[in-house]
């Protein structure tokens, strides 16, 4: 059909950039070890930290839930898909956070598009003031509220009061920042940015996608980690990563939280979660809620890992998180590792290049779990110092 031929041109346009992605297919659970097209490997790319997509307790859960509620929900949240494991899920992840309330989505980029195109609509006094690498989902949060938003550097507090001075006399402002910035693993810096927005008297809010099960006491994510409870007024999560399950979520205050479920258009106009997603979640909070031993030992892993590669002389940039950015500078040499990476060593690790991040700062993106053993770790550092001496780039 003619009129579809510009789909095979932008595909082609996309392979011969090197833009196309292949997409693996997994055979197994997720987890440390898994098998892809047949071939067992280790996975150092999952979002799995803690290991709690195939948990035991968690999978039980699922099961258990499906025998009592069914499968779908059956409806949007508003009407008739509100299930009592709903609400109980949104009351264990405020009282998790230290929070009034929290109002469930289906993902993590529904909770941003969502919350963030209710908080600050088209035509109000009102602006944006977003983080220069926020997520995508933020990106279309505020996309889809149509309001104006100003950009600040990255990191750079001198320059968010600068965008703050500027747009002071709005009546709205909403800073929005990623918690933790997933190409890198290095930290929004919170406490400052509490502090601006007191004084320029604008809301905060907060994706802690990669900080929740990670960072903080128990897993509960980067404002526990500095202490800024109820200084920051938005904490969005996702129930897909550390979590294990799928969903996502914004806690705050009780009124704010009421407002999101009256206008939210993600939790109007889409159906809730699966009953075994939510008992799913729910189990994964409760085994937070109750010991941080798997948070713990992803630390000990991610220690373990960085100190060893850092030993070997490589780079990890400003990482202050299990996010590890093995820094290789160069676009080839970076998809060069990742492909001998698997075909020669069976570790399943990605390689980020530009547009991802900028030209010139290619690099493989490893993520240990608590599930990982330290022999599985051991093995990816000498993998890579096998691999850094046959490219030339360890001396
Ligand atoms: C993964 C991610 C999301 C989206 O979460 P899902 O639950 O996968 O939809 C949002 N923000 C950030 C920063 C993320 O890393």
């Amino acid at each position: 059909m003619a009129k579809l031929d510009w789909i095979t041109e932008e595909l082609n346009e996309l392979k011969e950039k090197g833009l196309y992605v292949k997409i693996r297919v997994l055979q197994s659970a997720q987890g440390p070890w898994v098998v892809v097209d047949g071939k067992k490997v280790l996975n150092m790319c999952s979002n799995n930290y803690l290991g709690l997509a195939a948990h035991p307790k968690i999978k039980e859960a699922a099961i258990r839930a499906i025998l009592d509620y069914g499968v779908g929900a059956g409806a949007v949240r508003t009407i008739a898909g509100t299930m009592e494991l709903h609400v109980e899920l949104e009351e264990k992840l405020a009282k998790f956070k230290k929070r009034e309330a929290a109002i469930l989505f289906q993902s993590g980029y529904n909770a941003n598009l969502g919350a963030i195109s209710t908080l600050i609509k088209k035509g109000e006094d009102g602006v944006f003031v977003s983080e220069e690498l926020n997520h995508a989902s933020i990106i279309d949060g505020m996309r889809l509220s149509g309001a104006p938003k100003v950009i600040y550097k990255h990191l750079d507090m001198e320059d968010l009061k600068k965008k703050l001075e500027e747009v002071k006399d709005k009546k709205k402002k909403l800073i929005v920042t990623d918690g933790v910035f997933s190409m890198d693993g290095d930290l929004a810096p919170l406490p400052e940015i509490a502090e601006l927005a007191e004084q320029y008297d604008a809301m905060v809010y907060v994706d802690d996608a990669h900080g929740e099960g990670v960072l903080g006491e128990h897993g509960r994510g980067i404002v526990d980690h500095f202490k800024l409870h109820n200084r920051v007024d938005f904490e969005m999560g996702t129930l897909s990563k550390a979590f294990g399950v799928i969903g996502g979520y914004v806690a705050g205050p009780e009124e704010a939280i009421d407002y999101l479920r009256q206008r939210g258009r993600p939790f109007l106009f889409s159906s809730a979660l699966n009953p075994p997603d939510v008992a799913a979640a729910i189990a994964s909070v409760e085994i937070l809620q109750k010991s941080d031993e798997l948070v713990k030992k992803l630390w000990d892993n991610t220690h373990f890992l960085q100190k060893g590669l850092r030993d070997l002389g490589y780079d990890l940039g400003n990482t202050k998180h299990p996010i590890t950015p093995v820094m290789l500078y160069d676009e080839k040499l970076a998809q060069e590792f990742s492909r001998r990476l698997y075909d020669e060593y069976n570790i399943f690790a990605q390689a980020i290049v530009y547009p991802t991040v900028p030209l010139g700062t290619a690099r493989i993106r490893l993520e240990p779990s608590a599930a990982h053993t330290k022999e599985d770790l051991q093995y990816v550092i000498d993998a890579f110092e096998d691999l850094g001496k046959k490219t030339g780039f360890l001396k």
